[in-house]
């Protein structure tokens, strides 16, 4: 995911930054460009001092002010230069506010700290609402005349067409309620998030339920005078012990406690921000909020998003089913009791399952998987692909000394700098995801990103051995890192990489999954971390097919996502029973028995970022293996496609509409040929599965 990126925070408000542009564009007239001094940049080098990044906000948003005051005082004719320029400055200016008071609130180290990032976001958010519905802006922008070069001229009509989307023409009693409803938006929001955050659960199991965990979690896992452990809801925590351990009583109460997270607490949260936005929707002239936040995407409206539904869902219906029936009779075959398995025990079974029939258990690669290797590996990887170099930057002060820093060039080019806050810790945000700190303006600012993550190690002699799962997250987020960093060389902020059409941000990232999956990539850094021996072929192999199992109901799981994510922003959320309509959806695409209790919804936090837009993993997945299969599988890294895949998808940002980067890359439309065959490699491969191991 893109966490609490401007645009994928809450669609309308950065909604008008959206579009493109390269270098020619100051060749075209606009002003020169003006130096900003780097640490101007960075809140945290104000310290931890709630006052200091206080201070820095608003500095930053006073700076938006005077650049809209330069802007407003022009006389004469409009031009790039003297309109749409400050114009863009300003943006950067509230951009750098959103997106660095945003990452503070995950990142910053007292509660304080983190409380004050949480109202600074929500005021840096209303200056970019009121931004959006300043009229004499939109009138000034307006009167530019259409730029002759491509980029600046989709800049500035994409703009145009995103301050009528936030209701910038509307009179100033509705504009007022906007605004109003907006704000109320971005706090609800906030407030739903930080109630996730905050709820961390725990519960007790004795020594005995950790029976089928792995050496270094018991380790890390002992039991106080009583016999009992404590398990949270913290990933690192909760989830090794929901796929491995062999208790089922203990997989139950940690699958509920999961599930509860955020709950009761966020039920009147949510209906109020659905309120909001339904109301707020209407306003605008949409009758639903899916209707509006789908009205600049790619998709264009929930019509077009339920026909591309269902074909996907054409696609991966019948071989998940077969997937599930196979997994039903494996579980039966040891339990015989079972009718249906539990949601609880899925991840459990499916565990089971890949061991006995591919001879696989992923406990065995884990060895292979050493945190230090693997960012090693998967920055060599990204920088072959990529063509560019990442280097490491030391004595830089960030906000914690475990974050690391690295600059990225193009050959002698500085293109930008990425920090890695990649281990759990006390009070930090507890998922992953990549957030932007700046944006690039070409000759004047560089792009800066984090990925904010919680895998394992970072703690002295914990090698941090890692599940092969967490090695594709951190693909995928590197994924979004360089398409920030790549697609933010542009003549301005807004022709950002991170600000295309919002149902194309996960298509890079997936794109980038696939690479997991090819044993010359994998060899080039899976080492054990004790003897140094390579990941053994037979064992790459033996993964590889293990993991292609699931991947057809693993859609289906999507599918579900995608469901709640449009009904909850398309009923009715006066009368909308989330915990009802998340069953039916829930039971539409599982044939895993549902859990009462389960109140997934309540801690669902892309309910806020992708609002009803969650379809985007999907659209994209497809859009994601359709690029891959450009790439030659004899020699993935080093091939054309890299170059090509940089300059004609990323590097361009926004300053095309996504359809067509998907277009100049491929050649033609997508379509579904490589996901089908994604999907099904698992039948293919299960001819060859080997014997049972338990
Ligand atoms: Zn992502």
């Amino acid at each position: 995911m893109v966490g609490r990126s401007p645009r994928g925070h809450c669609l309308p408000f950065v909604a008008a930054v959206l579009a493109c542009a390269a270098l020619p564009a100051w060749a075209a007239g606009a002003a020169p460009p003006k130096a900003v001094a780097s640490k101007d940049l960075h809140s945290w080098e104000a310290g931890e001092d709630p006052a200091a990044l206080d201070t820095w906000v608003h500095e930053h948003l006073r700076r938006a002010d005077a650049d809209i005051a330069r802007l407003m005082v022009v006389k004469g004719a409009r031009t790039v230069g003297n309109t749409l320029r400050p114009y863009d400055d300003a943006v950067n200016e509230i951009i750098l506010s959103v997106a660095q008071s945003s990452v503070m609130y995950g990142v910053g180290a007292t509660k304080e700290l983190r409380d004050k990032a949480q109202a600074l976001t929500q005021t840096a958010n209303a200056a970019y609402t009121a931004l959006n519905l300043n009229k004499p802006v939109y009138r000034a922008l307006a009167a530019v005349p259409s730029p002759a070069d491509a980029a600046t001229r989709h800049y500035l009509e994409h703009t145009l067409l995103e301050y009528r989307l936030a209701g910038v023409d509307k009179d100033d009693a509705t504009r007022a309620q906007i605004k109003a409803l907006q704000d109320k938006i971005t706090e609800l929001g906030l407030a739903f998030e930080r109630a996730v955050h905050d709820d961390v659960r725990t519960t007790i199991a004795d020594q005995a339920q950790l029976d089928g965990l792995p050496p270094d979690y018991l380790a890390t896992h002992t039991a106080d005078a009583e016999g009992h452990v404590r398990i949270t809801t913290d990933p690192p925590d909760g989830w090794p012990a929901q796929k491995f351990s062999n208790s089922a009583e203990l997989r139950g109460k940690l699958f509920l406690a999961a599930q509860q997270v955020g709950y009761p607490a966020n039920t009147e949260t949510l209906r109020g921000l659905l309120a909001r936005r339904e109301q707020l929707a209407r306003l605008l002239g949409y009758p639903t909020w899916a209707d509006f936040a789908m009205a600049d995407q790619m998709i264009g409206s929930p019509a077009k998003l339920a026909e591309y539904l269902g074909k996907i869902d054409a696609a991966s219906r019948e071989p998940g089913a077969r997937e599930d029936t196979a997994l039903l009779a494996f579980a039966q075959q040891r339990e015989p009791s079972i009718q249906k398995i539990s949601a609880a025990d899925a991840r459990y079974w499916q565990e089971q399952y890949r061991r006995a029939k591919f001879s696989f258990d992923s406990q065995s690669v884990r060895p292979y998987f050493p945190y230090a290797e693997v960012e090693r590996g998967v920055l060599a990887t990204a920088a072959t692909l990529f063509h560019v170099d990442i280097k490491p930057v030391t004595g830089v002060h960030t906000w914690h000394s475990s974050v690391t820093t690295y600059d990225v060039f193009d050959g002698k080019v500085r293109l930008g700098r990425i920090y890695l806050d990649m281990h759990p810790r006390e009070g930090k945000d507890k998922w992953f995801s990549t957030q932007p700190l700046s944006f690039g303006i070409h000759g004047r600012q560089l792009p800066e990103g984090v990925l904010v993550c919680n895998f394992p190690g970072g703690t002295p002699g914990d090698p941090g051995l890692m599940q092969y799962g967490d090695v594709v997250v951190f693909l995928h987020e590197f994924g979004h890192l360089m398409h920030h960093v790549v697609g933010s060389q542009n003549a301005f902020v807004g022709e950002g990489g991170f600000l295309v059409e919002g149902d194309f941000i996960e298509a890079p990232s997936q794109m980038l999954e696939e690479f997991f999956h090819d044993y010359g990539v994998l060899s080039s850094f899976a080492r054990h971390y004790q003897s140094g021996e390579v990941l053994p072929r037979d064992l790459f192999t033996r993964m590889t097919r293990a993991d292609a199992y699931g991947r057809a109901s693993g859609q289906q799981r999507q599918l579900m996502f995608t469901a709640i994510s449009v009904d909850f922003h398309t009923l009715p959320p006066a009368t909308l029973d989330f915990d009802a309509v998340y069953r039916r959806d829930f039971e539409r695409f599982n044939s895993a028995a549902f859990v009462p209790g389960d109140h997934f919804w309540a801690s669902f936090t892309h309910l806020n970022g992708y609002s009803s837009n969650y379809y985007t993993y999907v659209l994209d997945k497809v859009i994601a293996l359709d690029f891959f299969a450009q790439f030659d599988p004899q020699n993935l890294l080093r091939g054309p496609a890299g170059m090509r895949y940089r300059q004609s998808v990323l590097a361009p940002g926004s300053t095309k509409p996504a359809a067509q980067l998907v277009r100049d890359f491929l050649g033609r439309e997508p379509n579904l040929d490589a996901y089908r065959r994604w999907m099904l490699a698992e039948f293919d491969a299960q001819t060859t599965a080997s014997s049972s191991v338990r």
